[in-house]
Parts: C-alpha cells; structure tokens; sequence
C-alpha cells in the first residue's frame, strides 16, 4: 500500500515538472532571445551615430546609407577617410547599382581589374590586367601568392569583386598602399589618381562627392547656441543640398543651397542675428540677400522679387526679422527660397545648422 502511494507520489511529481520545465524554458529563451535582439539594436546604434554619424552631411545619399558602417569600418582598418570610398564606390558603379563589367574588363563594385585584384605577378592577360575567365580570382590562396589587392573581407572564403564588403576593403587597402603620410588623396599623382589615371574627370569628381558626403567642421566655426532658425515658416525643402542631375540635360551640378517652398509672398526671416551685406539683383538668382553673423558664417536668400524686400544694406536685422517675401525671380521654376549658409566664401551643407 505504501509502495502504491509513492509510486503514485512520484508520477504526480512527474507529470508537474513536465509540464512546468518546457514553460520555464521557453520563458528563458524568450528572455535570452530580447536580450540578444535588444543589444544587436544597440549596438548598432551606438555604431552609427556616437563617433561618425555627426560627420554624415544630410547630402550623403539615402541609396549609400545601407553602406555607410560598412565604408567607416573599412577606413578605419586601413586609415582611410570612409567619404572617399563612398565617393569612389558612387563614381564606379553609382553604389553597387550598375555592376556592368567596364570595357576594359574592370568589375564588382570597386571596378578593379583582374589582375590589380589577384596580383601583377600573375602570368598572362591583357596589357590593362583582364584575365581569362577561367581564373578564379576569387581565390585568397591566389591572391596571397602573386600578391593581389582583393581582400575576403566577410571571411566567406572568397574574394569577390561583387562582395560590396570586400570591394570597399580591397578599394581602401589600395588606397592605403599608394598613400604616403600626409599626402593628399586627391594630388594630382596622389592615391584616389592612382585608382584611375584621369584627374580632371575622375580625381576632380571623386573629390566633390567626398566633400559633399561630409560636413566641414573647423575648430574657429560655432554653431549658433540654438542653430540658425528654419527662415520659412511652415516651408518644406523641395531640393535639398549637393550635387543633382539636371533631369532635362542629364548634367551633374552642385546644388549650392536647400530650396525651401510654400508660397509666393510668404514672409522670409532673417535666419539669426546678422548684419545685411549684399542686397541686389544678381543672375540666376533673381534678387539676393546676403547676412553676416557674428559667427563669422553668412545666410544667403534668393528668388525674391525688388519689390518684396524689407532691408538695405548695413541694416541690422534680428533672428526672425523678416526680411523679404517670397518670390520666383531668376532661374527658378515656382515661388521659392533659395537659401545658402555660408563659410569663408564657400557654401556648405546648411541642414546641420539649421533648427526648425
Ligand atoms: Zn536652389
């Protein structure tokens, strides 16, 4: 009798933990499983924005965006500023989008030949380094033999020209090897001319997208305390800053300033404090209006009409101060504000010192 109770004893035992213990379980999974995604998310975050993100101008494009850790952690590797392989990978294949292999049979994302891939000393192909396709090029043990600069970054076991992780690598591990300290990348002999030997058509370009994919910071420019004020009220950008396709002539041009739309005669502001220094008619810009500010940047306004403007030159405006309204003057296709920030006679990216 008492050998029954016990025996039944114990299968009551039995039948609780096995229906407790898979609940437990899938508890603890379920918490180890949140824990991992949470610290992936984090991770990732902290990646992005805490050292680099800061320098990314709101020009750099969103189709490049996906690339961006990938161009910052191969730079670092080989000390290489990430705009340049950004801008080399936008000049070659617009970002991986058009992986068509080159006349001269350069290809991948990077458009490396063959041979600058697997290495000179490799016997045969063509006087620019084409191979037959036979060659396996993606071959790490080859490329370690004769020398190569094609890298298997992702440790897939393959070198890949079409790998856009080790196409950037190999791209940044080139450049490295023709950079000498303190040299220009983009001297007229220098690294980025070594990747292809045109430097106004190549050099030049790679050097404006670089540029352009940055925001320019030097130690003597404060941004205002609370940012330039959004000088439209309720305006939304219908163009924003760096280089644009003309979609009628298909001509790449640089895009000086943020197109800010709402309206013809809506009040323009003055964007901080300043001091009016230019104020007339200029071409392609209709009228402009030009600031100076005490941080030693200008704001420049375009588009209005002669009529529509509030100052003169010496004035001393306010933040907010309105200053003109809103026009279509000169070459510009509806009512708009053309607006430019302004630093050492240059224009730069306005968007990270504007606060709306
Ligand atoms: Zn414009």
């Amino acid at each position: 009798m008492e050998w029954l109770i016990r025996q039944q004893e114990i299968r009551k035992d039995f039948h609780w933990l096995w229906l407790v213990l898979p609940i437990l379980g899938a508890i603890f999974l379920g918490i180890v499983c949140i824990l991992f995604f949470l610290s992936l998310f984090m991770g990732r975050e902290e990646d992005t924005s805490i050292s680099t993100e800061s320098e990314v101008s709101s020009a750099f494009p969103q189709e490049a965006r996906k690339y961006l850790s990938l161009y910052q952690e191969a730079g670092r590797k080989y000390g290489v500023p990430w705009e340049i392989l950004a801008a080399i990978h936008k000049v070659e294949t617009d970002f991986g989008r058009d992986l068509s292999v080159s006349s001269v049979g350069a290809s991948g994302h990077t458009q490396f030949m063959d041979k600058t891939w697997v290495g000179w000393s490799y016997p045969g192909g063509t006087r620019l380094g084409d191979l037959p396709d036979s060659v396996d090029i993606t071959n790490p043990k080859l490329i370690a033999k004769y020398g190569g600069m094609g890298v298997d970054a992702n440790g897939d076991g393959k070198a890949n020209p079409y790998d856009p992780v080790d196409a950037i690598h190999a791209t940044a591990k080139y450049l490295a090897a023709n950079h000498s300290k303190g040299e220009d990348w983009f001297a007229p002999n220098g690294p980025v001319y070594d990747y292809n030997h045109d430097y106004q058509n190549y050099v030049l370009k790679v050097k404006r997208y670089a540029e352009q994919f940055v925001v320019a910071t030097t130690a003597n420019t404060s941004i205002p305390g609370d940012g330039f004020l959004f000088p439209v009220v309720g305006g939304k950008i219908t163009s924003p800053y760096g280089m644009r396709v003309n979609p009628v002539t298909g001509v790449h041009r640089m895009h000086e300033g943020v197109d800010i739309g709402k309206g013809r005669g809506v009040p323009i502001m003055a964007a901080d404090d300043g001091v009016v220094v230019e104020n007339r008619a200029a071409s392609g810009y209709g009228w402009m209006i030009v600031i100076q500010h005490a941080n030693g940047l200008r704001t420049l306004y375009a588009h209005m009409y002669k009529e529509d403007v509030k100052v003169r030159v010496g004035n001393q405006v306010s933040r907010g101060h309105v200053i003109a309204l809103m026009g279509s003057n000169g070459r510009s296709t509806g009512p708009h504000l053309h607006f430019e920030i302004h630093r050492n006679g240059a224009p730069i990216d306005p968007m990270p010192f504007i606060k709306r």
